[in-house]
C-alpha cells in the first residue's frame, strides 16, 4: 500500500472550527463534512486507495474559490482539487486533514467565439459538454479521453489528458490558450491569453499537468477546431502483439498519421466485443483500430495506404467500418475498454507509461514475458501511434499477495517504459500511483529543481502534497 503523509493533528482537532469557517464563506449546503456523505470523495479512479477528507467544498465562482484558499492557506489546512474523480493514477485521492476543493458545481460555458475559434469554460464544465457547445456549428474540441462524458476540463488541464485522437491533434497542452488561476494565497491569476504565443514566460506550459499542485484552475480557454468532412474506421487483425506492433511503427515511419491508431490484445478483443458487439476481429491476438478522416476522396486514399501496410504484415483480417453506426459501435468498444475488463477481473491496475513507437514489438513482447512470470494476467489496450501502452494488470484485490504481487509487476512495467527510452506516464500523470518512482527517471538534481517550482507557488506545500514527489519530501 503507498503510504499517505501523517495528518496534522492540529487539523483535525479544529475540525468543528473549520468546517464553520468554510460554511462561512460559501454556503452552509455547499460544505460537506458528515461521514456518510464524504464517502463518494474518498477515492478516485484508482479505487483500490480510499481515504475520506475532513470536508469537501464545492464552490461555484472564481471569487468562492479564492476566499476558501485565503481560508484554508490561514489556517495551514491541506487542500486538494477534485473535477469528476476520475484520476487513474490517485491524483484527486484526499488526505485525512485535508479539505477537497470540488470543481464541480463551476459548469457553465462562458463564452464561444468561431471568429477566434475558442471556448471560455469553468473548470467543472465535461470534456465531451466543449464539443457538445460547438458541435453544431461543425466544430469541435479535440482531446477525447475515453472518460470525457464525465472527466472535467479542469482536471484534463492539471492530467494534461490525451485520448484516441490526440495522435493528430496533441495533448491538452496543445490545445489550450489560457487559464483563470487561484493560488494557495487566495490570488487570482490570468496566464495565457486568447491566442498562441502568450508574451512572458510560458506559463501555461507550467501549469498543465501540475496535478493539483500549484493552483486551482477555475477557467479555461480552449482552442475549438472544424471539424473534417468525415472520418472512418477500419479495424485490422494480428496474429501476434509483436506483428501487431510492428505494424504501428511501420504505419508512423510511412509518414501517415491517421487521426487514430489504437491496440488492443486479444483478452480485450473479447471483452469489449462482449459488451460492442463491434464486429470485432476474435481469432486475432491483436487488433488496430486505424481511422482517417477528411473528404471520401482523402480517406479512400489513406486507406488504401493504410491497408497495405497492414497486408504487409499478414494482417489476418481488415475491414473498413460502412456506416455511422459500424464506426460508432467500433469506438464504444474502444471507449468502453476499461470498464470491460471490468466485467472480467474483481480489480485491474491501469498502467500508463510512454515508449518511442519503434520499441513496441520488444515492449509487448516483455511485458508478456513479466506477466507470465508474475502469474497475473495483463489486458493491453492502448493509444499506440503515440506509444503511450496501458497495460491492465488483472488481480484480486482480496488476496493481499495478489495485490502485492500486481502492483510489484506495474512498477517493474513502468521501470521498463524508462529502460526502452520512453517514460512513467503519458497522460494519467504521476499523482499517489508513481510517486514513488520518479527516481527511475529523474536524478535528485531533476527532483529538487521540480520541488523548487512547487515552493514557488505554494511554500508550505499545502496543495495537494501528497502526490508526484517522493514521500520524504513532503513530510
Ligand atoms: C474509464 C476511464 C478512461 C480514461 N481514459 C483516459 C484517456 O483516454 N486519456 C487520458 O488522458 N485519461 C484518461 N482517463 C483518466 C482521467 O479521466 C483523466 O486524467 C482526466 O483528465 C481527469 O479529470 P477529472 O475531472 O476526473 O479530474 P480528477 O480525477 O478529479 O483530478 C485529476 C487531477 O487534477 C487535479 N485537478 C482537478 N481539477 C482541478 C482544478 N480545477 N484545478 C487544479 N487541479 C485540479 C486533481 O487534484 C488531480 O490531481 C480515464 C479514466 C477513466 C476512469
Amino acid at each position: 500500500m503507498i503510504p499517505l503523509p501523517a495528518p496534522k493533528q492540529d487539523v483535525l482537532d479544529r475540525r468543528d472550527v473549520i468546517v464553520a469557517g468554510l460554511r462561512r464563506l460559501v454556503s452552509a449546503e455547499a460544505v460537506i463534512a458528515e461521514p456518510l456523505r464524504l464517502k463518494p470523495y474518498e477515492t478516485d479512479g484508482l479505487a483500490i486507495y480510499r481515504q475520506p477528507p475532513l470536508a469537501v467544498v464545492l464552490p461555484e465562482t472564481t471569487e468562492q474559490v479564492a476566499a476558501v484558499l485565503r481560508f484554508c492557506h490561514a489556517n495551514g489546512v491541506r487542500v486538494v482539487p477534485r473535477g469528476a474523480g476520475t484520476s487513474l493514477s490517485g491524483g484527486a485521492l484526499p488526505l485525512a486533514d485535508s479539505v477537497v476543493i470540488g470543481l464541480a458545481r463551476m459548469n457553465r460555458i462562458l463564452d464561444i467565439d468561431f471568429a477566434d475559434r475558442l471556448a471560455v469554460v469553468q473548470a467543472g464544465v465535461t470534456n465531451l459538454a466543449i464539443t457538445g457547445a460547438v458541435a453544431d456549428r461543425g466544430f469541435f474540441y479535440a482531446p477525447d479521453p475515453s472518460s470525457q462524458l464525465a472527466c472535467m476540463i479542469g482536471g484534463n488541464v492539471n492530467m494534461n489528458s490525451g485520448g484516441a485522437h490526440c495522435l493528430k491533434y496533441g495533448v491538452t497542452a496543445n490545445n489550450l490558450l489560457g487559464l483563470r488561476v487561484v493560488t494557495i494565497e487566495g490570488e487570482v491569476l490570468d496566464i495565457g491569453g486568447t491566442h498562441l504565443d502568450a508574451a512572458g514566460y510560458d506559463w501555461l506550459g507550467l501549469l498543465t499537468g501540475s496535478e493539483g499542485m500549484l493552483a486551482v484552475v477555475t477557467e479555461v480557454t480552449v482552442r475549438i477546431l472544424r471539424a473534417a468532412e468525415g472520418q472512418r474506421a477500419m479495424p485490422a487483425g494480428f496474429a501476434s502483439n509483436e506483428v501487431a506492433g510492428a505494424c504501428v511503427a511501420a504505419i508512423i515511419g510511412s509518414g501517415i498519421i491517421p487521426v487514430a491508431l489504437e491496440f488492443m490484445d486479444r483478452p480485450a478483443i473479447h471483452a469489449c466485443e462482449a459488451f460492442a458487439q463491434a464486429n470485432y476481429p476474435l481469432d486475432a491476438e491483436a487488433m488496430l483500430i486505424i481511422e482517417v478522416e477528411g473528404c471520401t476522396a482523402e480517406q479512400d486514399a489513406l486507406l488504401g495506404k493504410l491497408a497495405d501496410i497492414c497486408r504487409e504484415f499478414g494482417a489476418t483480417s481488415l475491414r473498413v467500418a460502412a456506416t455511422a453506426e459500424e464506426s460508432a459501435a467500433i469506438w464504444k468498444g474502444r471507449k468502453g475498454a476499461f470498464g470491460a475488463v471490468g466485467r472480467i477481473s474483481p480489480d485491474y491496475f491501469c498502467m500508463d507509461g510512454t515508449i518511442p513507437t519503434s520499441k513496441l514489438p520488444e515492449t509487448l513482447h516483455r511485458i508478456g514475458a513479466m506477466a507470465d512470470a508474475a502469474g497475473l494476467g495483463v489486458c493491453n489496450i492502448f493509444h499506440a501511434g503515440d506509444g503511450n501502452l496501458h497495460p491492465l494488470i488483472m488481480f484480486d484485490a482480496n488476496n493481499p499477495e495478489q495485490f502485492a504481487r500486481a502492483e510489484e509487476l506495474g512498477s517493474d512495467i513502468l521501470k521498463l517504459c524508462v529502460e526502452m527510452g520512453g517514460c512513467l506516464t503519458g497522460e494519467h500523470g504521476v499523482g499517489i500511483e508513481k510517486r514513488d518512482l520518479m527516481g527511475v527517471q529523474f536524478s535528485d538534481i531533476d527532483l529538487d529543481q521540480q520541488r523548487r517550482i512547487k515552493s514557488a507557488f505554494d511554500p508550505e506545500w499545502l496543495l495537494n502534497p501528497a502526490k508526484v514527489f517522493p514521500l520524504l519530501a513532503t513530510a
